[in-house]
C-alpha cells in the first residue's frame, strides 16, 4: 500500500489549496457541423474524482480525447495545474489513459506491460522495477507479475492496464469506460478498488460512464452531458436531489414529474385538473415539479393530511427491500411511483383499485424549467 500525506487530507482540502488539476475554457469539437462538444468551460478540482456521465453520443469521449490529446479542439483551451496543454502532443501531457479495451502488449508478461511507459522514459533500472512492484501492489496483481495477458481475466487484465496507467505518475488518470466489458459482480468489485486506489494515491481520476449508479457511487463530483454540452456539474448529492434540468432528473434515478404552474406569493403549484400542493420558491409561472419515488407517501385515502392528493392504486410490487406503489392521479398522464422502503404498513398491502392519498414534503419537490415547448417544436 502506498499511503502519501496527500491521500489522507479530502478531496475539498486539497481543492482549496491549489489551483485545478483541469480547466477547460470555450472548449469545442465540431466534426464539419455537428458539435461534438459545445464551448465548455469546467474545472476539475486536484484530487477530484470526477465522473463525465451522459448517455452514448452525449461527447464524452470527445471530452476525455480532447483533454489526453488524441484530438484537437476546434476552439478553447486546456490547462492542467495552469500550465496550457492544449498545443502539446498527447505523450508531453501529464496524464494517461485507461481504455476499455485494455490495449495491453500481448508478448509481454504484466510486469514489462506495466514497465514499458517507465522504459520509454529511460527511468532506471532499479527504480522501475521498484515503481512496478509498487504499482502492482496497488492493483493487487503482486502474485501475477511473470503472467501474459492471455493468463488473465478479463478483470485482471482491466487491472494490469490501471497499474500501467498510474506507473509513470500522472498528474491526472484518465478512464474511459474501464469496467464497460466486465460482467456486472466484477464491475461493482473493480468500482470499489478503483475508488479505494484514487483514494490511496491522490491523483486526480476523470472516469467517464453511461452508468448512472456507477457515477453515483465512484465520484466527488460529476458532470452530466447531453448532446455535447454540460447540462449540470454537482456532487452525486446535488445532482440527485437538485437536479436543474428534466434531462438530469430523468437521467438519473427515478422521477415523478408533474406540470404545474407556479405561484410564489400563495406558495402553491397548480397542477393539469386545478388541485392544488403546496410548493415554497421557484418563479411565477409553468414548471415541472419533480418529486423521488422515495420521497412520495402513500396511504389510504382516510388517513393523508388534507393538502394531499387523491388517486387509486394501479399496481403494488413487493420487491424484497422495498414496495413499489404505481398511483393514478387525475393530474398526471402515467402513474405517480412512491417506493416504501421496509414494512410501512401503511402503503404495504394497498390493493389495487383502493382509492388512495399521496403527498410529499413540500421541500422534497424540485422546481424544473418547463420544457413542453421546446419539446414540441423538436
Ligand atoms: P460518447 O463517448 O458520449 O458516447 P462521443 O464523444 O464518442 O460520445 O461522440 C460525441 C458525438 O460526436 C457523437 O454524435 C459521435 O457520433 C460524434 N463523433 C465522434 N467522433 C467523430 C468523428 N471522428 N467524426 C464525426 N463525428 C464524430
Ligand atoms: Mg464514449
Amino acid at each position: 500500500m502506498i499511503v502519501t500525506e496527500r491521500a489522507v487530507e479530502s478531496a475539498a482540502e486539497r481543492q482549496k489549496a491549489h489551483v485545478p488539476a483541469i480547466s477547460l475554457r470555450g472548449l469545442a469539437k465540431r466534426y464539419g457541423r455537428h458539435e461534438a462538444l459545445q464551448p465548455t468551460d469546467l474545472d476539475i478540482g486536484d484530487g477530484e474524482f470526477f465522473c463525465l456521465l451522459g448517455p452514448s453520443g452525449s461527447g464524452k469521449t470527445t471530452t476525455l480525447n480532447l483533454i489526453g490529446g488524441f484530438l484537437a479542439p476546434s476552439e478553447g483551451t486546456i490547462e492542467i495545474r495552469g500550465q496550457r496543454v492544449d498545443r502539446l502532443p498527447a505523450h508531453r501531457r501529464p496524464v494517461n489513459t485507461v481504455f476499455q479495451s485494455y490495449a495491453l502488449f500481448p508478448h509481454m508478461t504484466v510486469r514489462e506491460n506495466v514497465a514499458f511507459g517507465l522504459r520509454m522514459a529511460r527511468v532506471p533500472r532499479g527504480e522501475s522495477a521498484t515503481r512496478v512492484a509498487e504499482a502492482l501492489a496497488l492493483v493487487g496483481l503482486e502474485g501475477l507479475a511473470d503472467r501474459f495477458p492471455a493468463q488473465l481475466s478479463g478483470g485482471q487484465q482491466q487491472r494490469v492496464a490501471v497499474a500501467r496507467a498510474l506507473v509513470n505518475r500522472p498528474a491526472v488518470l484518465l478512464l474511459d469506460e474501464p469496467l464497460g466489458a466486465l460482467d456486472l459482480k466484477l464491475r461493482k468489485r473493480l468500482q470499489v478498488e478503483l475508488a479505494q486506489i484514487h483514494r490511496e494515491i491522490g491523483t486526480t481520476f476523470v472516469y467517464v460512464t453511461h452508468d448512472q449508479e456507477e457515477a453515483m457511487s465512484m465520484a466527488d463530483r460529476i458532470a452530466v452531458l447531453d448532446e455535447g454540452r454540460v447540462e449540470q456539474v454537482g456532487t452525486p448529492e446535488q445532482i440527485y436531489h437538485r437536479p436543474t434540468s428534466r434531462f438530469v432528473a430523468d437521467f438519473i434515478g427515478e422521477s415523478n414529474f408533474l406540470e404545474v404552474a407556479l405561484d410564489v406569493a400563495a406558495g402553491a403549484a397548480t397542477l393539469a385538473d386545478g388541485t392544488t400542493v403546496p410548493f415554497a420558491g421557484g418563479r411565477n409561472g409553468p414548471a415541472v415539479l419533480m418529486i423521488r419515488p422515495e420521497s412520495v407517501h402513500v396511504a389510504a385515502a382516510s388517513q393523508g393530511p388534507p393538502e394531499a392528493l387523491r388517486g387509486r392504486v394501479a399496481q403494488t410490487s413487493n420487491l424484497g427491500s422495498h414496495t413499489r406503489v404505481a398511483v393514478s392521479i387525475p393530474a398526471s398522464p402515467t402513474p405517480f411511483t412512491s417506493v416504501v422502503y421496509g414494512r410501512d404498513r401503511a402503503a404495504v398491502g394497498l390493493e389495487p383499485d383502493t382509492d388512495v392519498a399521496v403527498w410529499w414534503e413540500p421541500d422534497d419537490a424540485v422546481a424544473l424549467p418547463d420544457t413542453r415547448e421546446k419539446e414540441e417544436g423538436a
